[in-house]
């Protein structure tokens, strides 16, 4: 078993090991790693030993983990182990509430849940049944919010929400300027949900329709161009609303015979079908390298074990309601994708910021996803393609409608003891505001300091409190460039590096585009510009000193 840090073993402690009914840990790691191990090796027809122990040495080696609530419930009596959820929202009273009812027990298991609000009637429509006034899709979307605030996910984090609205949707205005309070909505990312007919608004300069979705009626003309600016906007202020690109997630939609998606779960990186799950799992690239080279072998053997890992999850996973069961099994989607690219590109010398780096991110994914896609057909001749396979857009028989993603990461990596998915450093060293504060320490920098010889601890001390370390004179100039921080990355190169992963992945990518704090309104709006020029499925933006992110952030709990 590889050795866990100070941090691996807070977050497993507080969050990931089994506890009696008094509250006293009652596993070790390694039994955690034995327990999810055998509880998803459990769905192979043969050699389930065998299976069992790939799976947990590739998980105690920490070269493969997968999403939190595999890690918390595999082998429990809470065997839900999937993260991402979407789930309808019709215009009704009784589909609303239905939903509420589903999304509580689906973050009582650990998953996160998104939802489009588009089809409910906007403020001041009539409500027939009561002759009284709609209240509109943002009202609706806090009782979500609220419900959120009172489910502890088994005592371990609060859930997360993903809040969709169309651009051409009556409330939009009220919707995107929904978190600008303080503190409102702190269970919610927004995204705005955007197609041809808005951007082809945005540059004729023609008049946007605003249609209600209940009477399909346009109840105004506006100009995209100042929806667009006010997107912008906010985003420059709070952090949201984000953008989601429809038409382009419809495009890779690979079963567009059973609807088109409207929505993504919390953190965007999948978007779904309406009660479809996903269950993601990640391989950490700061562990498939040779000296200074990719261990193109190795990766391609761990994504191997990763689709058939998360295709057993599939299998052996329950789920809160019939209907998501159903469509689970379905589609069969997956998501396997990487963490630790910033310790990859460390462990070869290439700067975070460089044109190398793009090509090393093309290189990466394109192997995920040819190995993904090849041990989906071999699953499939084992066992059989998916079930609506023969309506979707697939020419050869294959396991998963999808089978990349890439997830934030960002609890799994603590525990791998690996920079988050696909995101730059944030320091060298700092303080993050989880369980009461975890000092986060970058070994391959410390390791890097000693051996060129100018560690020293007051060093560290004052790099504690930046944000960049560029300034620092101490440091060699070959080794700043190594351990640029988010901050320092400018924002083309985060949406560069960012579609270079999106292009070789099926679902999408969870990327913060970061903004330094004097960046303009319009800097927000050519991020947006490029995301869309450059086949992203959605984009977030995060100006430093902007309100600190509160979804999914930091220390909800403890
Ligand atoms: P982890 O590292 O814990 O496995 P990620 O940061 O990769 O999780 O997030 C992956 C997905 O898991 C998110 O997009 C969301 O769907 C779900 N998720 C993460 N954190 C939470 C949370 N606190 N509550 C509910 N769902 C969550």
């Amino acid at each position: 078993m590889a050795t866990l840090d100070e941090v691996a073993r807070t977050v497993l402690r507080e969050r990931y090991l089994r506890q009696d009914e008094a509250g006293t840990v009652i596993e070790t790691p390694d039994e955690l790693f034995r327990r999810v191990a055998d509880a998803v090796a459990a769905a192979e027809d043969d050699d389930v030993e065998g299976t069992a122990d790939r799976f947990y040495d590739a998980l105690s080696a920490l070269e493969f983990l997968p999403n939190s609530p595999t890690l918390m419930n595999a082998g429990t009596d809470l065997h839900q182990l999937a993260a991402c959820f979407v789930l309808p929202i019709e215009d009704s009273l009784v589909s609303i509430f239905e939903t509420l009812k589903r999304t509580a027990l689906i973050h009582q298991s650990g998953g996160g849940t998104g939802f489009s609000f588009s089809k409910i009637r906007p403020v001041g429509d009539v409500v027939a049944k009561t002759g009284g006034v709609a209240s509109g899709p943002v009202s609706f979307m806090r009782i979500f919010d609220v419900a959120t605030e009172q489910i502890k996910q088994g005592g371990r984090r609060r859930g997360a929400n993903m809040g969709v609205l169309d651009a051409s949707h009556p409330d939009v205005r009220a919707f995107v300027t929904a978190k600008h309070e303080a503190d409102a909505f702190r269970n919610f990312n927004l995204s705005v949900a955007t197609d041809a007919a808005f951007w082809d608004a945005v540059e004729s300069g023609e008049p946007y329709d605003l249609v209600n979705p209940r009477t399909g009626e346009t109840v105004d003309r506006v100009d995209a161009d100042a929806i667009l600016d006010l997107i912008a906007e906010l985003a420059w202020a709070t952090g949201d609303p984000g953008l989601l690109f429809l038409d382009e997630i419809n495009t890779h939609n690979p079963t567009p015979a059973l609807g088109r998606i409207e929505a993504t779960n919390p953190c965007g990186e999948v978007p779904l079908l309406p009660y479809e799950a996903c269950i993601l799992g990640s391989v950490n690239l700061g562990e498939m390298t040779d000296g200074d080279k990719i261990d193109r072998e190795k990766l391609a053997r761990t994504v191997r074990l990763g689709v058939r890992f998360l295709d057993d999850a599939l299998d052996v996973s329950t789920f809160p309601v019939a209907d998501i069961e159903r469509a689970v099994s379905r589609t069969r989607k997956v998501g396997v994708g990487v963490m630790g690219f910033h310790d990859m590109l460390v462990d070869i010398g290439v700067a975070y910021d460089s044109d190398e780096a793009v090509a090393v991110a093309d290189e990466v994914m394109q192997l995920v996803s040819e190995t993904a896609w090849e041990t989906s057909r071999r699953l499939a001749e084992e066992r059989g393609p998916f079930p609506v396979w023969s309506e979707s857009v697939f020419d050869d028989p294959v396991r998963n409608a999808t089978t990349t993603t890439i997830a934030p990461t960002g609890t799994i990596s603590m525990i791998a003891g690996a920079t988050a998915g696909i995101e730059p450093i944030y320091n060298v060293v700092y303080e993050k505001q989880v369980l009461g504060g975890l000092e986060m320490v970058n070994d391959r920098f410390v390791e890097i300091a000693k051996a060129r010889g100018f560690y020293d601890e007051d060093l560290l001390t004052d790099l504690k409190d930046r944000t960049s370390i560029q300034d620092v004179d101490a440091i060699p100039a070959d080794v700043k460039r190594l351990f640029q921080t988010a901050h320092d990355v400018p924002p083309e190169r985060h949406v560069a590096v960012q579609a270079a992963f999106q292009h070789h992945v099926d679902n999408a990518v969870s990327k913060t585009v970061n903004l330094p704090s004097d960046a303009s309104v319009d800097d927000v709006r050519t991020v947006f510009l490029a995301a869309r020029d450059q086949g992203l499925k959605g984009i977030t933006v995060f100006r430093s000193g902007a309100r600190p992110e509160q979804v999914l952030g930091d220390d909800p709990l403890k």
